[in-house]
């Protein structure tokens, strides 16, 4: 009898070990956010929220950066396996220089579909993570794998409350505040920003994480060609390298902020607003918990 009872005591134990994610312990210990952004390829992340995921873990949150692709088919010259480990590479070297987490799924690069099984898997994603803030491209995007990322965290936008959708996954108590990444889409309504964050403080370590991407920003992914890699300073001229790159962000994290100078008033002040030199912005989404002016304010690294 007793040793069944120990044997009973042992098996509970091992499976309360083995349903319980160890993080969820951390996260009510340490009072912190717990933040999602997904991408479709090893990469998007990076590029859309890679400044705002630094202040967050600055400020000790806790962010993981989700390729929901494995970016097999996101170069001209290479593809397949090879390809899946270097971007994966790539995106781990990035989110140490941000100090984020990161994680690459295994789907095919240019395959994603909406399926019941994904919205399972990207329930499954955002509940383990415990997020309180899941951030994903717009369901309007140019590519379909960035359009399906959209729809499916819009669709598990719902489900991961629900406690008989993927029972096997403890469902969230509250439901997390989901917001779209920026992009320049007209139809069927253009991106509007809800928040904006000023990246002047952390541009440069922005720029260090996105130059561990060289497959995809020095030698130009599923659109790069040998003129490209030539018009780059090479792989030995790493300064030359960050130079060329800076000068793009710098243009293009500016063009951001000039289009969200209104939510960035709003946020920082008038002049400080106005000050802004670099930005990521945010749309919320229609689902999930739809958070005050305020309470953004708290969730997003803005800083007093
Ligand atoms: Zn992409």
């Amino acid at each position: 009898m007793k040793r069944a009872a120990l044997f009973c005591c042992l098996t509970i134990a091992v499976l309360i070990a083995v349903i319980t994610p160890l993080h969820s312990f951390a996260a009510a210990a340490d009072g912190k956010l717990r933040i999602l952004v997904f991408g479709a390829h090893p990469d998007d992340a990076e590029f859309k929220a890679g400044g705002t995921a630094a202040k967050w873990a600055k400020l000790g949150h806790h962010v993981k950066l989700v390729s929901v692709t494995n970016g097999d088919i996101g170069h001209w010259q290479m593809a397949g396996g090879p390809l899946a480990q270097r971007r994966t590479a790539e995106v781990q070297a990035a989110a140490k220089k941000l100090g984020v987490e990161s994680q690459v799924l295994d789907i095919h690069d240019g395959e994603l579909l909406p399926t019941l099984e994904n919205r399972k898997l990207i329930t499954k994603v955002i509940r383990d993570w415990k997020a309180d803030i899941v951030i994903s491209h717009r369901p309007w995007d140019y590519h379909p794998d960035h359009r399906y990322v959209g729809v499916l965290v819009q669709d598990a936008a719902f489900m991961v409350t629900v406690p008989f959708f993927c029972p096997d996954s403890p469902p969230l108590k509250t439901n997390p505040v989901f917001l779209f990444s920026s992009d320049g889409f007209q139809r069927p309504y253009p991106f509007k920003p809800d928040v904006a964050v000023d990246i002047g403080d952390v541009l440069e370590q922005k720029l260090d994480a996105i130059h561990e991407l060289a497959s995809q920003v020095y030698e130009g992914g599923a659109n790069g060609s040998e003129e490209f890699v030539r018009s780059v300073p090479p792989e030995s001229d790493a300064a030359g390298r960050k130079a060329w790159l800076k000068n793009r962000w710098q243009d293009r994290q500016s063009r951001e902020a000039d289009k969200a100078r209104a939510v960035l008033q709003e946020f920082y002040g008038e002049e400080a607003g106005k000050a802004v030199k670099y930005a990521e912005s945010f749309e919320i989404c229609e689902y999930g918990r739809r958070p005050s002016p305020e309470e953004l304010k708290k969730l997003f690294p803005i800083g007093e």
